[in-house]
């Protein structure tokens, strides 16, 4: 899966059609988190560093192929201005004559955002017509927008069609190289803490995870689904009653190759989802009926802590508790302190998954991580071994 990036290709000179992910949060028509936009600042910054003129794109929201002001991307434009210290001119579309013209315009050094890709049918469509109107604008394709990566959009897996080179930025070959290393040849003991609600949408996860670890540690709400599988009490616990079998492969798999995968030996149970709920540890085959499985137990968080400060590299998906709600944040918390050290050690420490990032710069240990992964969906189908149509369609490395 190696893939050409910037530093691959001389680029200087260029117009440089950029796909970013610049779907950020809004509020009163200004961002309220730049965090995306940050991300793509290095790519950005280079290639103004080689005197290429730069065309940027990307989506914003659902609009559902139909123009939608509240969507529009102007604010970005703004803020992006900001941040790089430059006017960052905006066009009110994002094809069409008026668009070429200013497209053409540009200098070297100069910056443009479009609007919104998706106020057009044909970039969900994949329309190959949409796509080519799009590739006219560069004369180099970098797609540095990892979190679109598993969808074959116009803007994504088309453009390339019809524009070479087509290369990695800064911030998918970053992603490529921090999650790859997990499937490649990760340093040892390789432990994986996967939780968060389902254990339907980490299915694919587990299977391609399982032969690859030394330890899976399991946590979340999808625990109660393993237990309640084996007939186990877990009064008014999240259950996914038709995942069961499932649960029990999963299980099987992991006692087959030895017994790799843990689950939680206590659990912090509450009356209610309430951050003033009365609550209580109670060990995993002793759930009272009635109450509910908000978080892993003292005890467990020791027994996760003591695998993770063993461990080389560990990969992170899914927080164990409901941690939007703070006194169930506890578990998440001890997990992410535990990586934390890993990462001071010079070891790995990765994040994936959008509510396990979500909880890493909630709690405080973003900068402390190796890497937090930026794609939620596309993180996930990269680790459950899949190719991403958006990774694969780029330029091979030699
Ligand atoms: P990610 O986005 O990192 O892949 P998920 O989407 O799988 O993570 O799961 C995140 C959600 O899981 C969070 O909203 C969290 O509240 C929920 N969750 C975690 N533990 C529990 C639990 N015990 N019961 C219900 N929901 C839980
Ligand atoms: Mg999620």
């Amino acid at each position: 899966m190696r893939k050409k990036t910037i530093d691959d290709i001389q680029v200087t000179n260029k117009r440089v059609l950029i796909r970013v992910d610049y779907n950020v949060p809004l509020e009163n028509g200004k961002v309220a988190n730049d965090l995306r936009i940050r991300k793509s600042l290095p790519t950005i910054k280079k290639l103004l560093s080689d005197s290429n003129a730069l065309v940027l794109m990307s989506h914003l929201g659902r609009p559902g192929g139909k123009v939608d002001p509240k969507l529009s991307l102007a604010p970005v434009a703004k803020h992006l201005s900001k941040l790089l210290g430059q006017e960052v001119k905006f066009v009110n579309d994002c094809v069409g004559d008026d668009v070429n013209k200013a497209v053409d315009s540009l200098k070297p050094g100069e910056v443009m955002l479009l609007e919104n890709v998706r106020f057009y049918p044909g970039e969900k469509k994949n329309s190959d017509d949409f796509a080519k109107k799009l590739a006219r604008h560069g004369e180099v394709f970098v797609n540095d927008a990892f979190s679109v990566c598993h969808r074959a959009h116009a803007s994504v897996v088309g453009v390339p069609k019809f524009l070479r080179p087509a290369v990695a930025g800064y911030l998918l070959q970053s992603e490529i190289k921090h999650l790859g290393m997990f499937l490649d040849d990760p340093a040892r003991p390789f432990v994986a803490v996967i939780g968060g609600a389902k254990v339907s949408t980490k299915i694919g996860v587990f299977k391609n995870l399982l032969p690859r670890v030394d330890k899976i540690l399991v946590g979340g709400g999808m625990s109660f689904t393993f237990f309640s599988a084996w007939g186990l009490e877990v009064g008014k616990s999240l259950v996914e009653e038709n995942s069961f079998q499932t649960a029990t492969e999963i299980f099987n798999l992991s006692e087959e190759l030895g017994g790799r995968m843990l689950l939680p030996v206590d659990i912090l149970v509450a009356k209610e989802l309430d951050p003033n709920s009365p609550v209580k540890t109670v060990p995993y085959d002793h759930i009272p009926k009635n109450w509910i499985g908000v978080d892993i137990g003292q005890a467990t968080i020791q027994l996760y802590t003591d695998e993770i400060l063993k461990a080389k590299s560990v990969f992170m998906n899914g927080p164990m508790g409901i941690f939007e709600i703070k006194p169930f944040s506890e578990g998440t918390r001890a997990i992410l302190e535990a990586m934390a050290e890993v990462a001071s050690k010079g070891n790995v420490a990765v994040v994936g998954g959008g509510d396990s990032a979500a909880a890493a710069y909630e709690l405080g240990f973003a900068d402390m991580m190796t890497h937090i992964s930026t794609g939620g969906g596309a993180s996930l189908e990269f680790m459950e071994g899949k190719e991403l149509p958006g990774i694969s369609v780029l330029d091979d490395a030699d």
